[in-house]
C-alpha cells in the first residue's frame, strides 16, 4: 500500500526511493572525482532546494573544494513563474575558478540561463553542470548538462531538499502530486 502524504492542501504519492537517489549522487560524486583529479573546484550550491544533494556530494569529494551558495527563486507553488530572481547572491571573486553548479533539479532552464550570466559576468574560468533530477521535457536552453542523476517527466515533486511552499524539504525520498 502506498503511503500519501499531505502538504497544504496537495496530496502526495511515493515516488523515487531514498535509495535509487542514493545510488544516483554515488555516480555523480565517482564521475567529478574522476573529471577533477589534482584540481580544486568550488561548487555552487543553489539555494534552496539543492542544499541536501549538495551536501551529499561534498562528503563524497575527496579533492579540495571550496563550496558557495547563490538563492535564486522562479517557483510559486507548483508553477514556474518564468522569471528567475537573484535572492541572494555571490559576493566572492570566482574569476579563473573552475566552478560546479550544484542543482536540485532542471526544468525549464531559466535558472541557468540566469546563473550562465552571473558566471560568465564573474570571468570563470570553466563551470559544469550537475543536477539531481532533470526534466527533459520541459527543458529549453542549449546549456549542457554535464551530470544528470534522475530523468523525469512534467511531475511536481517534492523531498530531499525540494519544496511544496516551503514544506517537504526533509523528506529523505521524493514524492510526486497525486493526479
Ligand atoms: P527552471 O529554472 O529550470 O525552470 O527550474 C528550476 C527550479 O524550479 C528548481 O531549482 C526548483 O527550485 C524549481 N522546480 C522545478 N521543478 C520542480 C518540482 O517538480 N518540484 C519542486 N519542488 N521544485 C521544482
Ligand atoms: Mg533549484
Amino acid at each position: 500500500m502506498k503511503v500519501l502524504i499531505k502538504l497544504h492542501d496537495l496530496v502526495f504519492e511515493p515516488y523515487i526511493s531514498g535509495e535509487e537517489i542514493n545510488k544516483a549522487i554515488e555516480t555523480i560524486a565517482e564521475k567529478l572525482n574522476e573529471d577533477f583529479k589534482g584540481e580544486r573546484p568550488i561548487f555552487l550550491s543553489v539555494l534552496n532546494g539543492s542544499f541536501m544533494f549538495s551536501s551529499e556530494v561534498m562528503k563524497r569529494f575527496k579533492e579540495e573544494c571550496e563550496i558557495h551558495f547563490v538563492k535564486l527563486g522562479s517557483y510559486e507553488g507548483t508553477d514556474s513563474t518564468g522569471n528567475v530572481r537573484t535572492l541572494i547572491g555571490l559576493n566572492k571573486s570566482l574569476a579563473g575558478k573552475k566552478v560546479v553548479i550544484l542543482e536540485d533539479i532542471v526544468d525549464t532552464g531559466g535558472t541557468l540561463k540566469e546563473l550562465d550570466r552571473i558566471l560568465k559576468e564573474k570571468n570563470v574560468a570553466e563551470y559544469k553542470i550537475a543536477t539531481l533530477f532533470y526534466k527533459p521535457s520541459m527543458y529549453r536552453e542549449k546549456f549542457t548538462l554535464n551530470y544528470t542523476g534522475i530523468e523525469i517527466p512534467n511531475e511536481f515533486i517534492v523531498g530531499y531538499g525540494l519544496d511544496y511552499d516551503g514544506l517537504g524539504r526533509n523528506l529523505t525520498s521524493v514524492y510526486k502530486r497525486k493526479s
